[in-house]
């Protein structure tokens, strides 16, 4: 089956400035970002979309959180971010290999105004 950009990313077969890496996932700067601070944690393991994750994902599901956490801490942001997954095409997902958007740095309240 073809790559995807993030497995080819993860296989250094295509450049991105890398900010966190274990053996689950890898956390890297959105190419085009929609905030001063857009961070990409894409596990290792190729899952299309979250609706398509398995119960026997749930351990690196929760892993990726933790990551979203330390990644936060490290860009000194922990205090205000977001998260996003986008599922599914209509949905505005365009890369289909699970990651998790992690923005800091721009007020996004307005989208769900209390
Ligand atoms: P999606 O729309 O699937 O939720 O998010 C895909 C994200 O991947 C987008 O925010 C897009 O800017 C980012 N992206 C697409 N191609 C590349 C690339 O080659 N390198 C990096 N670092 N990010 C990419």
């Amino acid at each position: 089956m073809t790559k995807t950009i993030f497995e080819k990313i993860i296989d250094r077969e295509l450049p991105s400035n890398i900010v966190y890496e274990d053996d689950k996932c890898i956390a890297i700067e959105d190419i085009a970002p929609k905030a001063p601070i857009h961070i990409l944690i894409i596990p290792k393991k190729s899952i299309p979309k979250l609706s398509e994750a398995k119960k026997a994902d749930e351990v690196l599901l929760g892993h990726l959180m933790m990551v979203v956490k330390k990644v936060a801490e490290q860009l000194g942001v922990q205090d205000a971010f977001n998260i996003v997954i986008n599922n599914g095409e209509k949905a505005g997902q365009t890369v289909f290999h699970l990651h998790i958007h992690l923005l800091a740095g721009k007020n996004f309240t307005d989208l769900f105004p209390g």
